[in-house]
């Protein structure tokens, strides 16, 4: 019998809390100026091998019913992430990344590697990984890059999704997807119990590209 989808979630959402990505029961300040008892720490998602091969290993079994024939990624810790995916999809698909660069109107933009190129001649099918998608522009990058070359979208799989209203004109999957509760500083209730704010995450420390 499958899981309650909700309970798989619960026990993933446990099993990123123990390796000190996922921390909740604490006090942040976003960049928004927001405040909130939960954070994941993006840096950490990819510090313990064999568990990011376990992720990689949802995300493959998730889509593993579709012929993939390139896995695509772009930023470092999802470029692990995707290996692991690739290497744990029945399909054997090839493993290749984009490279994140900022647009002159300081947009997100990405491109292959030149090298790349020619696994799309025949139409490639490809699904794309991301580790923590916030706005999900990253992504939306990535899909237009893969139809301007001639690739099909079999999907998107990701570690993290933080709104739940994201979507996709194509499949995605996450294996946690949760809205954190955000309070103005007036309205906190970790400020009304006088909890220290943390000082190396969330906007006083390196907070993720909001743009990813
Ligand atoms: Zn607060």
């Amino acid at each position: 019998m499958p899981i309650d989808p909700e309970i798989l979630e619960r026990l993933n959402r446990g099993i990123l809390q123990r390796t000190g990505t996922y921390r909740t029961d604490e006090h942040f300040v976003l960049r928004s100026g927001r405040h909130t008892s939960e954070y994941v720490a993006k840096a950490l998602v990819t510090t313990e091998p064999t568990f990011t091969e376990g992720l990689g290993d949802i995300i493959a079994t998730h889509f593993s019913r579709f012929e993939v024939d390139l896995v695509l990624t772009t930023g470092y810790a999802a470029g692990l992430l995707g290996h692991c995916v690739a290497r744990a999809h029945p399909s054997r698909p090839r493993f290749i990344f984009a490279t994140k660069e900022k647009t002159a109107d300081r947009r997100t933009g990405v491109t292959l590697q030149p090298e790349y190129r020619a696994f799309f001649a025949e139409g490639g099918r490809v699904l794309i990984v991301e580790d923590i998608l916030t706005t999900g522009e990253t992504v939306k990058q990535l899909i237009k890059l893969v139809e301007s070359m001639g690739g099909r979208i079999v999907g998107v799989g990701a570690i993290w999704r933080r709104s739940t209203r994201m979507k996709f004109k194509y499949p995605l999957f996450t294996v946690v997807t949760r809205d954190f509760p955000t309070y103005a500083p007036a309205e906190c209730p970790m400020c009304r119990k006088g909890i220290p704010t943390n000082p190396d995450l969330g906007a006083g420390g390196p907070e993720d590209d909001p743009e990813d």
